[in-house]
């Protein structure tokens, strides 16, 4: 099969082709087109020519062509799971029940809410001051390989139900699903050069199309390292940047223990440990600590790591051989640093035939980890949970700050005075109080620190995706 570049209308076949590969069985998927300037520079050009006649279009058009789009994936939903499965590794039950569907209710929700964009009035004496927003031009939008078709949808809705246009490039880890999702778009009759996808690597396709000229805003998902290097080649532009994450998960001797233990489990290890909002800092008082580890090993030993496509997998396969290199580099790193593993490492786990040479790792606990230690500080971006004991409020606090990312936080505690002040203190974009990451489409979604600036979600989107102006009338 072969996936080829999609502007202004048209699948345009690649100059060059690379293989994408799925992390399972190491079979390759697809030939996919390997774009460069050129490319680029014709997907902006179709971008740019489309947005006068989109953005002029009335708000209620322009939903009913989101909202079919979003009408398509959920009829394609396990047809795209089981694409986004194999080109991955995250499991069925992830993709088929929570990740696809989502992508479906990101185009409902924001085909409602571009009928709603209202402005401001600021009314003087002397003056009549109104807010208008306009849609910003064309956009380019980035996406990583972990939850592709969720993250890219997630940026492709908004930007196009705000009446803006769209250069989509995906990671050249996992392409195949936003190829889809191109071609849906256009069935649902979205018109040509609205929505451009150019496939391929970061060097050669992304840097050419974040430096464009004609591209207004970026909203890119990634690494810090790639967010920085792409705001220092943009120059002035609109960002969104959601970087990379070590988020803190502080269970005090005061919390619901079971509820903890499920939602500190879940949030290091579903999606493969392969995501951004991962509680990957386990907090645990002292008094409870040693405990919780006990009742945590024997949770992340009973954790099925298997076939992807299988119902019951929780665990599958690291989303590359390069990647699986560096999240085992971390388990040596820690066991060299002091900290101690008390399950998972660097055996492989027994696997099904089907995947056997696949990417995998088993889910390792490290306890007696020290904050300063690099697998505290790095993001490890696998299922690897690093635990660490804490005194008092002060201690969490200070432990949960100490470290250059602040994307997102979880507080466990039933003692109510504690938990607010606690959600206040931490440097994060958010913060799930007794709770796992549950995302409201309407919150502002995004990091502080090294994990981005900017946020996206509601009205939040605005500011990368519409220009607010202001006209002043003289009364
Ligand atoms: P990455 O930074 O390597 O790549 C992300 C995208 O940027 C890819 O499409 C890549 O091709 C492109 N790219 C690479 N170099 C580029 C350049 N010079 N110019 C323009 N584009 C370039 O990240 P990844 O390994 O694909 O994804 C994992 C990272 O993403 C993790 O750090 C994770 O935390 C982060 N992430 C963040 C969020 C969030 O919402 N904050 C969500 C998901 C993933």
């Amino acid at each position: 099969m072969r996936i080829e570049h999609l502007i202004n209308g048209k699948s345009v076949a690649g100059r060059d082709y690379f293989e994408t590969v799925n992390p399972a069985t190491q079979e390759v998927l697809a030939e996919v087109a390997s774009g460069g300037e050129q490319e680029v520079n014709d997907a902006v050009a179709a971008a740019k020519a489309a947005f006068p006649s989109w953005a002029g279009m009335s708000a209620t058009e322009r939903a009913k062509l989101v909202r079919r789009l979003g009408d398509l994936i959920a009829k394609n939903v396990p047809e795209i799971s089981q694409t986004e499965t194999n080109d991955t590794g995250q499991v069925i039950a992830q993709t088929g029940k929570q990740l696809v569907p989502r992508a479906a209710d990101n185009f409902y929700y924001f085909a409602e809410m571009c009928v709603r964009v209202d402005g401001h009035t600021y009314p003087t004496p002397t003056h009549l001051n109104y807010t208008l927003f306009h849609p910003v031009g064309v956009c380019a939008l980035i996406s990583p390989w972990n939850v592709p078709f969720m993250t890219s949808t997630w940026k492709v809705a908004p930007c196009l139900a705000f009446g803006n246009t769209a250069v989509l490039k995906m990671s050249e880890l996992s392409p195949l699903t936003a190829a889809r999702l191109g071609e849906l778009a256009l069935e649902a009759g979205i018109p040509a050069g609205v929505l451009n996808i150019v496939h391929g690597y970061g060097k050669d396709a992304g840097e050419p199309l974040v430096k464009h000229p004609d591209v207004r805003a970026i909203s890119f998902t990634g690494s810090t390292a790639t967010g920085n290097r792409i705001v220092q080649a943009a120059g002035l532009k609109k960002f969104s940047m959601e970087l990379g994450g070590k988020s803190p998960f502080v269970i005090f001797d005061d919390a619901n223990l079971d509820r903890a233990l499920d939602a500190a489990v879940f949030m290091i290890f579903s999606n493969n440990g392969e995501r951004c909002t991962a509680g990957s800092r386990i907090l645990v008082q002292k008094s409870i600590y040693a405990s919780f580890v006990d009742k945590f090993v024997a949770r992340a030993k009973k954790i099925s790591v298997g076939d992807p496509l299988d119902e019951r997998t929780i665990i599958g396969p690291m989303i590359s051989q390069a990647h699986l290199a560096k999240v085992r580099g971390y388990i040596e790193q820690g066991q060299k640093e002091g900290a101690q593993m008390l399950c998972g490492g660097l055996e492989v786990p027994s696997l099904p035939n089907r995947v056997k040479k696949g990417n995998y790792v088993a889910p390792t606990v490290f306890a007696d980890v020290k904050n300063s230690m690099k697998i505290a500080q790095d993001e490890i971006f696998g299922p690897v949970a690093c635990l660490i004991p804490f005194e008092d409020e002060a201690d969490a606090i200070r432990i949960a700050n100490d470290t250059q990312y602040g994307l997102s936080s979880y507080v466990w505690t039933e003692n109510i005075g504690k938990a607010h002040r606690v959600a206040a203190a931490i440097e994060a974009g958010m913060c799930f109080v007794n709770s796992q990451n549950v995302r409201d489409l309407r919150q502002p979604f995004g990091g502080t620190k090294a994990s981005g600036t900017g946020r996206e979600g509601g009205t939040w989107s605005y500011e990368v995706f519409l220009e607010p102006k202001n006209v002043a009338v003289s009364l």
